[in-house]
């Protein structure tokens, strides 16, 4: 690790101020950590406000070779922002403005730390949406969400967020300003950097700008809720509603133990004795989803369904999705501690990952519970257990190893949604070849020479 001189940090002090400037212990403390496990302290921590701010930072980063690790609100699933090596973490939560919302282009220019939620709202008061819609949505930001290419229930439909980049502005290790795309619909000039800043984790840049289309509100939406006793009828399901040419809103699917564990915490009255819940959503206009939503009914049905609940009105709607929204808050009061993996593996592969899943459970005595975005076939192992107990601990590691493993073999992927960090930085090899290793190392040599961005991340 590199240990800071106070000179030097007198020097970063002085780009934002006392203060916005921290090495209070206990602000150390905070901004070393994430939901991941591993924690490191800082040397200090930085609040800039501006763009300039950003690049004054970085320039007298590179030239003293200091580590420098962006931040959102932290919320990440794989030790993104753990500053394994010391040196600076820099929130980005205080540049939080919406700079321009221009309704008849249907875009919207962000800073980072604008929250996804606080988007949502504004945007939406002109009948406007931005679909990206991570569940942790209320509390991670622009620039996380971008850094993270984030998904949501609304991706099946929609897609993920690098499908709504038009432009960005980008600050590199060595402190010059990059901007990237525009904000034209249609842009082939060049490489297209704007989407290989999305999903870098902090690796190759900072965001200080972010410039995004938006799409019109849909008029309409309705939900319905479908417990199975046989889980392969759920995916079985699943696969006929995208196969009748329905892409629904959202498709979601909770195993048995996780609605068991929503009952038991949230008291929502649902039927513990199933193998599965769906959550299936339709918008669009009126006359559309009403079409829709009936012809899913009767897929339902088809696949052997044992109990439909659809919503009469918004309010119900929401209130279906309830149960989904509790899933975290109830295993998180299971145990002391929850890790929730994100592997992804072709829909048709769906019910054999979850049955392969519960295979490891038991094999390893560890207590998981399963959410997927059912329709993309992007599963959320939730692992519960406790971080204190070493012998659980060791069981926990081997289940993970063997999730990702399998998820390899059925032609998935380590990670749909919250990327590889600290956490699966070890996997990393499973998935890519030496080439795309090298080239991903390539990749971060040429923008980030001296390695001064959230290093010891995936990129090296
Ligand atoms: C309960 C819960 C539910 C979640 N659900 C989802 C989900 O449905 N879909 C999903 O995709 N994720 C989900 N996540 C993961 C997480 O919320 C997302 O990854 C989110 O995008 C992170 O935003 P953040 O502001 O917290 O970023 P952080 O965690 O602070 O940072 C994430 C990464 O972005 C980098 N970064 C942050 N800001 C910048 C910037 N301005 N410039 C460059 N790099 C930057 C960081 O260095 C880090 O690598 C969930 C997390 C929780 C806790």
């Amino acid at each position: 690790m590199i240990y800071m001189e106070r000179r030097v940090k007198k020097l970063f002090i002085s780009i934002v101020g006392d203060s916005r400037a921290s090495d209070q212990p206990e602000d150390l403390a905070v901004y070393g950590m994430d939901p991941h496990l591993e924690e490191k302290r800082p040397d200090l921590v930085l609040f800039p406000i501006s763009t300039d701010e950003v690049s004054r930072i970085l320039r007298l980063a590179f030239q003293e070779k200091i580590p420098v690790t962006p931040r959102g609100s932290g919320t990440n699933l794989a030790g993104e922002v753990v500053p394994i090596r010391g040196g600076i973490v820099m929130s980005l939560t205080k540049m939080n403005r919406i700079l321009d919302l221009d309704i008849k282009n249907s875009l919207v220019r962000v800073e980072p730390g604008v929250l996804n939620y606080d988007l949502q709202m504004a945007v939406e008061e002109h009948g406007l949406m931005y679909p990206p819609d991570p569940s942790s949505w209320k509390i991670a930001t622009m620039g996380g969400t971008v850094a993270t290419n984030a998904g949501g229930p609304r991706t099946l439909k929609y897609g993920v967020t690098r499908d709504y980049l038009l432009g960005l502005t980008v600050i590199l290790a060595n402190g010059n300003v990059l901007k990237t795309g525009g904000s034209t619909l249609k842009n082939v000039t060049g490489y297209d950097l704007t989407r290989l800043f999305c999903g870098s984790e902090g690796t190759l840049g900072v965001m200080t700008e972010i410039t995004a289309r938006l799409v019109p509100k849909p008029e309409h939406r309705n939900t319905l809720v479908a417990d199975f006793v046989s889980l392969a009828d759920s995916s079985q399901a699943v696969i006929a509603i995208k196969k009748a040419g329905i892409v629904p809103a959202a498709l979601e699917l909770m195993d048995n133990a996780v609605i068991k564990l929503v009952e038991t915490h949230a008291k929502l009255g649902l039927s513990t004795d199933v193998a599965a819940m769906l959550l299936v959503e339709v918008d669009g206009c009126r006359e559309a989803v009403s079409a829709e939503i009936d012809r899913i009914e009767s897929i339902l049905k088809e696949h052997h369904v044992v109990r439909l609940n659809r919503s009469k009105s918004l309010e119900e709607a929401e209130s279906l999705w309830t149960a989904r929204r509790s899933a975290f808050s109830a295993m998180a009061r299971q145990r002391p501690n929850v890790l929730i993996e994100d592997v992804t593996v072709p829909v048709s592969q769906l019910t054999t990952m979850i049955q392969k899943v519960g295979v490891i459970a038991q094999d390893t005595k560890v207590e998981i519970g399963i959410v997927a975005h059912a329709g993309d076939g992007n599963l959320h192992p939730f692992i519960m257990f406790d971080h204190e107990n070493k012998g659980e601990v060791s069981r926990v590691e081997k289940a993970i190893d063997r999730i990702f493993r399998e998820a390899l073999s059925l032609g998935g992927t380590l990670s749909g949604e919250n990327g590889i960090g600290l956490a699966k930085k070890k996997f990393l090899s499973l998935e890519l070849d030496e080439v795309a290793l090298k080239v991903t190392r390539d990749l971060k040599k040429a923008l980030d020479p001296d390695n001064i961005l959230n290093p010891g991340k995936f990129a090296e």
